[in-house]
């Protein structure tokens, strides 16, 4: 579903990836993990094209992110992201946030994109909130009508750039728990997390990454059992 080869990246002089090459199969969840600045959010925002690169390719369903004949709203259409932030529409309710995309970029009628919306904030326990704006909800609320609003596009695959990380800990399980849903659903994810809970429930496979390269790219037992280089030991011995 997502293939990503020999990518590299410089901003001005700074190689931010250097020939990163990983693939997301139909239905897996690959953990994206390793120190601050070594380059996830840039590696997995090429992969809906918010970060252009100079080399390499990336696919999505086969089609080439990087390609300048490709139509990139229209694939982006199809990738569901959230952020760290939660980058809701502050000024529009949550029923807004969630029609507001099906109908500009999918052109769906609002009696259908508020159909698709509800059904999705149903399923992240919001449903009663759907007149609120973004600051009456917490946190771990803005992000599930984060995630509520990105499945309603009824996305082909999900990413995710630590979804958590800017919650209190008391909220982040329920956004996790949402996640953990998804994945056992069969959706197609890319997450950049440090929560290796989630990464040990759910993940098919963990990619570390430093220095903007991915040092390791493993089933997930042979991860946590017997990293394989020095810098994902000492991560994990940091983290858990
Ligand atoms: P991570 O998500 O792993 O913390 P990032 O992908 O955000 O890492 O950033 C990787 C490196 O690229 C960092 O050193 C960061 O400072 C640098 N960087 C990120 N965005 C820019 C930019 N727009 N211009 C210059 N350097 C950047
Ligand atoms: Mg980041």
């Amino acid at each position: 579903m997502i293939e990503i080869d020999g990518v590299s990246k410089w901003f001005g002089a700074f190689q931010v990836l250097s020939e990163c090459s990983t693939r997301v199969e139909r239905g897996d969840v690959v953990v994206v993990c390793g120190p601050s600045g070594s380059g996830k959010s840039t590696l997995i925002k090429t992969v809906n094209g918010l970060e252009p690169f100079q080399q390499g390719s990336v696919r999505v369903d086969g089609i080439a992110v990087g390609d300048p004949k490709t139509d990139l709203p229209r694939l982006r259409a199809k990738i569901g992201m959230v952020f760290q932030n939660f980058e809701l529409f502050p000024h529009l309710s949550v029923r807004e946030n969630l029609t507001l995309a099906q109908v500009k970029v999918l052109g769906r009628s609002m009696d259908e994109a508020t159909a698709s919306g509800l059904k999705y904030l149903d399923r992240v326990g919001l449903l009663k909130h759907q007149d609120k704006y973004p600051s009456q909800l917490s946190g771990g609320q803005q992000q599930r009508v984060a995630i509520a609003r990105a499945l309603a596009m009824d996305p082909i695959a999900m990413l995710f750039d630590e979804p958590t990380s800017a919650l209190d800990p008391e909220m982040i399980n329920e956004v996790l728990d949402v996640m953990v849903g998804l994945a056992q659903e069969g959706m197609t994810m890319m997450v950049v997390t440090h929560e290796m809970g989630f990464a040990r429930k759910v993940a098919d496979r963990i990619v570390f990454m430093d220095h903007g390269r991915i040092v390791e790219d493993t089933p997930k037992e042979e991860f946590f059992s017997a990293p394989r280089s020095e810098r994902a030991r000492d991560f994990l011995a940091r983290i858990i």
